[in-house]
C-alpha cells in the first residue's frame, strides 16, 4: 500500500498571528516528526474568495512560509511547497470534477455558510462552488492516508473520501475481476444477490458505512461461498481491487485556541489579533492596553477573571502558582491589572523570542526560502505526477 502521509494547507490572505501558531502551526510541528507531512500554500483556494485583490496572495505567500520556519516548521523533516507550483493539482481537480455530481458540492455546509459571511463579496463563482473539490485534488493526489482538520472541515474530508471512492468505483476495475464478482454475486440466490448489489450501490454512491457493515456481515454468513469468491465479493463491494486513490483519514486537531485581546477568537478581521512576528513595542501597548473585567472601574474595586479577556491569556501562559496569584489579586483588589497584564506580556514575548530568531536570517537572505520551496514543490511534484499517471491511465487517457 501506499505511505503514510499527511497533507495540510493555509490560505495566503494575510499576515500570520498568534492564533493560527496555537490553532494549526503547533499542530503541523509535532506531526512533522511522525509522518512524511507535506505543507501547502494554499494560493489557488485564496484567490476563490480574493480573485479581485490578488496582490494580498502574492504578498502573504512568501510572509507566510517565513511565518511557517520562524514557528519551527523543518524543511528537512517536512516537505514546504505553494499548491500553483504543482499544476497536477489543477488537472486532477478538472477530472474529478467531470464525475463529481454538483450535489455535492452544494450541499458542503461550508459553502452556504461562507456565501452568507462574506455577503459583500459575489462568490457565486465557478472557483467558489469547486473549493471543496479542489480540497480533494489537494488531498488525493498525494494518496495521503491523514488530514488534519478542525471540525468545520470534517464534511470537506467526508467528501474527499466519497469522490476517492467513487473514482475507483468508476476507473479502477481490473480486467476480468467484474465478470469474476458477478458470478459469485450469483451464487447468493436472488434474493441476497439482490440485497448485496443494492447495499453496494448504497455504500459507493451514496457513502453509506451502515450498508457496507451489512453487506460485509452478510457475506460472512454465505454458507455457499467459497472462500475466494466471498474475497471478491468483499473487493468488489468496495469498488475494486485496484485503488488508485486514497481514502484519507480526517484527524481532528485539538487546537488549543488563543483568543484574541478582546476575548473574542483572534482574527485579524476583528482588529484583535497580534502578529507572529509582530515588534515588541507593539505587542507591549497592545496587552497593557487590553481591556480587563468591565467591573473593575477603580484599582480599589475588585475584579473576577472569569469576566476578563487578560484572564483567558494566563490559562495559555502562565503557569499555575501565577494563575493563583491572579485570581486572589484579582478578587481582593490586591493587584492592578496592569501588573496582572506583565505576566501574559513576558508569555508572549518568551514565546515570539525564537521566532523572531529563526525568522532573521530568512529576512536577511530570501534566496533561502526560495530556495526551500523550490526544493518542496519538486518533490511534491514527483509524487503528485505518479499519481496522475496511475489516474490518466486509468481514465484512458495516458496515450501511451
Ligand atoms: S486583575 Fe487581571 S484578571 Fe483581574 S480584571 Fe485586571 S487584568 Fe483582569
Amino acid at each position: 500500500m501506499y505511505p503514510d502521509r499527511v497533507v495540510s494547507g493555509m490560505r495566503p490572505t494575510g499576515a500570520m498571528h498568534l492564533g493560527h501558531y496555537h490553532g494549526a502551526l503547533k499542530n503541523w510541528i509535532r506531526m512533522q516528526s511522525e509522518q512524511h507531512c507535506l505543507f501547502f500554500v494554499a494560493d489557488w483556494h485564496a484567490l476563490t474568495t480574493h480573485y479581485d485583490d490578488p496582490g494580498i496572495v502574492e504578498r502573504s505567500t512568501w510572509d507566510m512560509v517565513v511565518d511557517w520556519l520562524a514557528a519551527g516548521i523543518d524543511p528537512s523533516q517536512a516537505t514546504i511547497f505553494i499548491q500553483s507550483r504543482v499544476p497536477e493539482h489543477a488537472e486532477l481537480h478538472l477530472l474529478l470534477s467531470m464525475a463529481t455530481p454538483l450535489g455535492w458540492l452544494e450541499r458542503v455546509p461550508t459553502y452556504r455558510d461562507q456565501i452568507e459571511n462574506l455577503a459583500t463579496k459575489d462568490l457565486a463563482t465557478y472557483g467558489f462552488l469547486g473549493y471543496p473539490l479542489l480540497q480533494a485534488a489537494d488531498v488525493l493526489i498525494y494518496r495521503a492516508s491523514e488530514v488534519p482538520v478542525g471540525e468545520d472541515q470534517l464534511p470537506h474530508v467526508e467528501m474527499m473520501r466519497e469522490i476517492a471512492r467513487r473514482f475507483n468505483h468508476i476507473y479502477g476495475k481490473e480486467k476480468g475481476f467484474e465478470e469474476k464478482a458477478l458470478e459469485a454475486v450469483r451464487k447468493l440466490g436472488s434474493k441476497r444477490a439482490k440485497l448485496y448489489l443494492e447495499l453496494r450501490t448504497d455504500y459507493q454512491q451514496d457513502g453509506k458505512d451502515e450498508a457496507l457493515e451489512q453487506a460485509r456481515a452478510m457475506l460472512e454468513d454465505a454458507g455457499s461461498l467459497s472462500n475466494i469468491d466471498r474475497e471478491r465479493l468483499f473487493g468488489y463491494l468496495e469498488g475494486s481491487r485496484k485503488l488508485i486513490l486514497v481514502e484519507p483519514q480526517a484527524i481532528l486537531t485539538e487546537s488549543s485556541r488563543l483568543p484574541g485581546l478582546d476575548g473574542r477568537k483572534m482574527s485579524k478581521s476583528y482588529g484583535n489579533a497580534i502578529g507572529l512576528r509582530e515588534d515588541r513595542a507593539s505587542v507591549v501597548k497592545k496587552i497593557r492596553t487590553m481591556p480587563t473585567d468591565p467591573a473593575r472601574v477603580r484599582r480599589t474595586d475588585a475584579g473576577d477573571p472569569k469576566r476578563c479577556p487578560v484572564w483567558q491569556l494566563h490559562e495559555v501562559y502562565s503557569d499555575q502558582p501565577t494563575r493563583d496569584w491572579v485570581v486572589k489579586g484579582c478578587t481582593s483588589a490586591g493587584i492592578g491589572c496592569i501588573e496582572c497584564k506583565q505576566p501574559v506580556i513576558d508569555g508572549v514575548l518568551a514565546e515570539q523570542e525564537p521566532m523572531q530568531e529563526r525568522a532573521q536570517q530568512y529576512l536577511d537572505d530570501p534566496s533561502l526560502v526560495r530556495a526551500i520551496v523550490a526544493d518542496g514543490c519538486d518533490k511534491a511534484r514527483r509524487l503528485a505526477q505518479e499519481t496522475m499517471r496511475d489516474v490518466r491511465e486509468a481514465m484512458g487517457i495516458s496515450y501511451t
